[in-house]
């Protein structure tokens, strides 16, 4: 008597499982544990020009060929679904399908295992076709990357005037032209610094980001950073010390990034921290990695910004109260480069206290190189 309710109630939810499957607007299928196609919905078939009979009960890896930019198949243990089936997690990517009459697609896929008493016993995936926003993003990047490309020429022209003036070449100045000519120079370097930071996001945005991973002395970089800082720092009459326990530091990495990055940090550090303060860069070798942190005594990030403070364009109202300039772009870069080197980002700080950066980056190649003494250990900048 208490069968037949229960065999109905599972026909029903059956019913509820296949409406959705079928009314769901993305692709979706799912595989035994064997990859065997056991469903495929008619959103799936739609995106990949299938007919149902074509793929029930074929391999799914073989039947939906997933490739890369290049267009070669993606080898199956980069797959979502073995990778989904060996760590017994969902896993989400976005990659390309090739369709049945062999063009290709971009999709972003998730695909979630299914696990019965410990072991794998299929596989649901749903992916979406991403042709438009890939296309919206492609003509984003054309046009933020053109813009910038077309921005720096007369930019570069109103620099190089500016500093002829500033030099002389075009007879003695009085003091107020100096001035507006100081004024026009550090404008006209900020939008610079501003087109290249833009161009970075682009290229991290788009994936066309290239590393060119060599040896790197991280003292001497940082030392570089600060001498091209010195300026501003000197300017509030903040201190720029450098602390690296041990041997100096050598990373194979990339080193322009990892300089956008210290300097983007710095810069930060000495534009949020009143006068008369200090700013400290510390360089420490762990195990497989090395981590770089700087601190200041500054402004701080209150608590509620936290969470917000690596999204771009973000600034805190503490810093916006204050009149400081910015475009809450460097952190969300900083972030986006960390990433691209394989390392990480996190902060501590307290508002009106200060705020300490922390980054580590791997190793890669790191070996101790016979440097000059004074790169061994502190050096005080200022
Ligand atoms: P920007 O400095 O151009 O505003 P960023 O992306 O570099 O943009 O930083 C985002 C926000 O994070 C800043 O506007 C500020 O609110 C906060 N912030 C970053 N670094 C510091 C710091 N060292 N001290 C205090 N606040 C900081």
């Amino acid at each position: 008597m208490t069968t037949k309710p229960k065999q109905e109630d599972a026909k029903a939810r059956l019913a509820e499982v296949d409406a959705l499957f079928n009314s769901i607007g993305d692709g979706a299928l799912a595989t035994d544990e064997f990859g065997k196609i056991i469903r495929m919905n008619p959103a799936a078939l739609a995106i990949l020009g299938y007919k149902s009979k074509e793929v029930l009960n074929h391999w799914f890896p073989s039947t939906v060929v997933a490739v890369d930019e290049a267009n070669e198949p993606v080898p199956l243990i980069d797959r979502p679904i073995t990778r989904a089936f060996l760590s017994g997690h969902p896993i989400t990517e976005k990659t390309y399908y090739r369709r049945r009459n062999g063009s290709r697609i971009p999709v972003s896929v998730t695909v979630s295992p299914l696990i019965s008493n410990n072991r794998p016993v299929g596989a649901v995936e749903v992916f979406r076709d991403i042709t438009v926003e890939y296309e919206i993003d492609r003509m984003k990047s054309e046009f933020i990357s053109l813009a910038s490309h077309q921005l720096r020429t007369p930019l570069s022209a109103v620099k190089t005037y500016a500093h002829m003036l500033l030099d002389g070449y075009m007879g003695e100045l009085t003091l107020p032209q100096r001035k507006s000519l100081t004024t026009i120079v550090a404008a006209s370097n900020r939008m610079n610094e501003l087109i290249s930071t833009l161009l970075n996001i682009t290229r991290i945005e788009n994936g066309s980001i290239s590393l060119a991973p060599k040896p790197t002395n991280l003292h001497k970089l940082t030392d570089e950073v600060i001498k091209e800082l010195i300026h501003s720092a000197n300017a509030k009459n903040i201190g720029l010390e450098i602390k690296s326990r041990g041997n100096s530091l050598i990373l194979k990495t990339d080193a322009l990034l990892v300089k956008e990055i210290i300097t983007n940090l710095m810069t930060n550090a000495i534009k949020y921290s009143p006068e008369n303060s200090k700013v400290l860069v510390r360089l420490q070798r762990r195990p497989t990695s090395v981590t770089i942190s700087v601190a200041d005594s500054g402004f701080g990030i209150p608590l509620h910004a936290q969470p917000h403070i690596f999204t771009k364009f973000y600034r805190a109202q503490n810093v916006v109260r204050r009149e400081t300039s910015g475009t809450g772009l460097g952190l969300y870069l900083v972030k986006g480069l960390t990433e691209q080197l394989g390392g990480k980002i996190w902060f501590s700080s307290e508002e009106d206290k200060g705020t300490t950066f922390y980054l580590t980056l791997p190793k890669h190649t790191i070996t101790k190189a016979a440097l000059p003494a004074t790169l061994q250990s502190g050096i005080k900048m200022v």
